[in-house]
């Protein structure tokens, strides 16, 4: 009798996946592939879950484990999340804990004995933890209903990141049988997800792949002529916000902290050099919003989960480009948008090159191949995302992702270009559209480069009469040329064409207009690429207020503030303005546990706020659409509908359960099946079924009360055990009734 969820145990397994998500995370819906993976795991398949940072991979192993009788077990390399990862579970009220050395020993005793007693759903733990004797026959000794092994690719030599006591978990799995494992990581590589599967025994699995495509990241490259002008005038539009930026030595970052911070920016900095006191210190304080900015060297990220950095700043260029996507992925998980800027100097990229050369061999080899991805996504004249994903594989064929620079390069203000757009055409045609962009870019400034010279270029009538432009002007030209189909860039050869388009231009049929001066360096958003919640006028001040409130709070409990809301939780209140327990639980991101916990603090600042400034709360348009949706049509000749209906006679759960011969708890279950489907019965004759006396029932209804009425392990801990969870479910059941009446 250890399942906290067996109410739920008469749907069909993803409906209950969806009422966990909806009524304990807060959530609406699931992200891609989330859906997928959890049904998978639930159907205890083998499984391979691949998805960029951010991309929600914890909710695939956290829902399964609320929703198993079992325990869930997971294995992590990061031993300094563990603390906040559980956090942030215990403020969703459920319960899970985790085994490293930063407990003390009371606390490690205390954590065997709730694994001992069944309590836990969720147990974290690193490689050599799980693979100490005395733990893996304590766990051996139980029922293990899920493996899931976070950061898998630490699996394999050939990722980034490899630990060798990972290889032992093979092992391990086959010592719990009923345990299906989950293996999550980020990396995109197909070797190390290759890797992965044979590591872990995981031939049959299956695989899940999720695009790597960060829609909420804008990206924008720079080229750098002030660092730290350009720095402070991108800092100025993120005021107050959460940012990291990596620069290339530890010189650098104390350099770049101490301007930063003479301008009036709250900034900490974090590299090797420093101590290992102060590094944990500083990631903290950032943790914890006490400071805006860490300025770090590559060392920095790797244990950090904070979901609303809402920056990253490359100040200089970055090792590679799978390291540059990598700590561009640690802002914005949280989905809302978020900046990344990259000041890129060909400077910087020969310090790499001067890396590469004291290399030798096959390292040098790929040292210089991975400058070279990386120099083609910086000079790549069309949608960043193109190259990017490319880079992983992933073939990406939107038009204009609106997230990027290239395709927002437009202000609102065209001007007609036909003349310099019929001088590149021109001199396109002249050479017989054989080149590429810098070729032409090279006859239109006259310059005496070898190659133009070779070909004679030099004679072309177009030589040198596009010298009233810069090269970042024409560069505007040609995108707004690329925009509009007017040339199409040969894959192969690299050669500009002419389109139909093109001709009717050179023959002055057609006027374009189109933008030349620099863009400015701002995100202009497409609002598709908007999420909803983005799209919401929201009120600033309460948000501010919000914050301020959920600051005090984490100070007070020593959390992290993000574990108490998230950002997008703030910016819903400051837009519906809720009043009231139940519209707050129509809140993104309010579960039950936390709406108990915390909603009385938000509501008071959200009414006193509306009350000053008169304001009244908006309805949710899509208010119950939660509960709604996970309403499903019984049919009348199911079981839980005859139930219903012979309860709704008047027979009592005792009798029915005699009639039809089955024991009262499933009575209860079918009862309970009927109200979630919609119907409603009288709540006269359910209580007596409990057995219980009127104070405990009392007992019951106030534990229900302080923690709502999903999870039932919570209630039965608070009680000290002494309420059976058959008795816990009729209780449930009546307060259920109450609620949907
Ligand atoms: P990953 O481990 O893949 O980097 P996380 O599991 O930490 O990503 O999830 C990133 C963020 O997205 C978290 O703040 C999480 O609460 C949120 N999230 C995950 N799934 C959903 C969902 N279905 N709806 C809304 N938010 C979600
Ligand atoms: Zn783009």
């Amino acid at each position: 009798m250890q399942n906290s969820e067996t109410f739920l145990a008469n749907m069909p397994d993803i409906q209950q996946a969806e009422h966990v998500l909806h009524e304990v995370f807060g959530f609406e819906e699931f992200r891609s592939l989330q859906k997928d993976i959890i049904e998978n795991v639930l159907q205890k398949r083998d499984t391979l879950a691949i998805m960029p940072t951010g991309g929600g991979k914890s909710l695939c192993y956290q829902i399964p484990a609320l929703i198993f009788d079992g325990l869930t077990i997971v294995v992590s390399p990061l031993i300094s999340l563990m603390k906040d990862q559980v956090d942030q579970l215990t403020a969703y009220g459920i319960s899970a804990s985790y085994l490293n050395s930063s407990l003390s020993p009371q606390e490690y005793e205390s954590t065997l004995d709730k694994i001992r007693r069944n309590k836990l759903d969720l147990l974290y733990l690193a490689p050599e933890t799980l693979l100490k004797g005395n733990i893996l026959n304590l766990l051996s000794g139980l029922k293990i209903e899920c493996l899931a092994i976070d950061e898998a690719h630490c699996i394999s030599e050939w990722g980034h990141d490899f630990r060798p006591e990972y290889r032992q978990l093979s092992n391990v799995t086959k010592r719990f049988e009923d345990a299906v494992i989950l293996g999550l990581t980020a990396t995109a590589t197909p070797r190390v997800q290759k890797d992965i599967a044979n590591s872990l025994g995981l031939a049959d699995a299956n695989t899940f792949v999720a695009s790597f495509n960060r829609k909420n990241l804008y990206l924008d490259v720079v080229t750098k002529t002030n660092a730290l002008q350009q720095t402070l005038n991108f800092l100025r539009r993120h005021e107050g916000e959460s940012g990291i930026i990596y620069c290339f030595s530890r010189k650098q970052v104390d350099q770049l902290t101490q301007d930063l911070n003479a301008n009036g920016f709250n900034t900490l900095p974090y590299h090797a050099g420093l101590g290992e006191d102060e590094r944990t210190q500083n990631q903290n304080a950032f943790i914890r919003d006490e400071a805006d900015i860490i300025v770090a060297t590559i060392a920095f990220g790797m244990g950090i989960d904070k979901p609303d950095v809402r920056f990253v700043v490359h100040h200089d260029i970055p090792q590679n480009i799978e390291s540059y996507y990598q700590q561009i992925g640690r802002a914005g998980r949280d989905g809302l948008q978020s900046d990344c800027l990259f000041l890129f100097s060909y400077g910087d990229a020969n310090k790499i090159r001067y890396f590469i050369n004291k290399k030798t061999g096959e390292e040098q080899r790929i040292a210089e191949k991975h400058l070279q991805k990386l120099m083609q996504y910086v000079e790549a004249l069309q949608c960043r995302r193109i190259k990017l994903l490319g880079y992983f594989g992933e073939h990406f064929n939107e038009q204009n992702c609106g997230m990027c620079d290239f395709c927002t390069g437009n202000t609102p203000e065209k001007e007609k270009i036909t003349v310099p757009v019929q001088k590149f055409l021109s001199t396109m045609a002249r050479t017989e559209q054989r080149f590429g962009y810098n070729h032409i870019l090279n006859i239109l400034l006259g310059s005496r480069r070898k190659e133009v010279l070779k070909f004679n270029h030099d004679k072309l009538s177009t030589y040198g009469i596009g010298k009233e432009f810069s090269r970042p002007e024409w560069k505007q030209v040609y995108r707004e040329l690329m925009k509009q189909d007017i040339i199409v860039r040969e894959i192969e050869h690299k050669s500009l064409k002419l389109t139909p388009k093109a001709m009717e231009i050179l023959k002055g049929h057609q006027e374009v207009y189109g933008i030349i001066e620099e863009p400015v360096q701002k995100a202009r958003v497409k609002s598709s690429a908007k999420s909803d919640i983005e799209s919401l006028d929201f009120n600033r001040n309460l948000f501010a207020l919000l914050k301020e409130k959920r600051m005090d709070m984490a100070r007070n409990q020593s959390i992290p503030p993000f574990i108490i809301f998230g950002d997008t939780t703030l910016i819903e209140m400051s837009y519906y303005y809720p009043q009231s327990n139940e519209s707050l639980l129509n809140i993104h991101g309010v579960g039950r546990a936390k709406a108990k916990k915390y909603g009385d603090d938000f509501l008071r600042v959200i009414k006193d706020f509306c009350k000053e400034k008169d304001l009244d709360e908006r309805s949710k348009s899509d208010t119950h659409q939660r509960t709604k949706k996970i309403k499903k049509t019984l049919s009348r000749d199911s079981r839980p509908y005859q139930v219903g209906q012979m309860f709704r006679e008047g027979k009592t759960v005792s009798v029915i359960a005699s009639e039809i011969d089955v024991k009262e708890g499933t009575v209860v279950n079918y009862l309970s099946k009927f109200v979630k489907a919609g119907h409603s019965i009288p709540s006269d004759n359910i209580l007596e079924a409990s057995q219980l006396g009127d104070p405990e029932i009392k007992k019951v209804q106030k534990a229900f009360d302080d923690h709502g009425y999903e999870l039932l392990r919570p209630i039965y801990d608070t009680l000290n055990e002494e309420v059976s969870y058959d008795q816990l479910r009729v209780v449930q059941l009546y307060t259920m009734v109450q609620d949907h009446t």
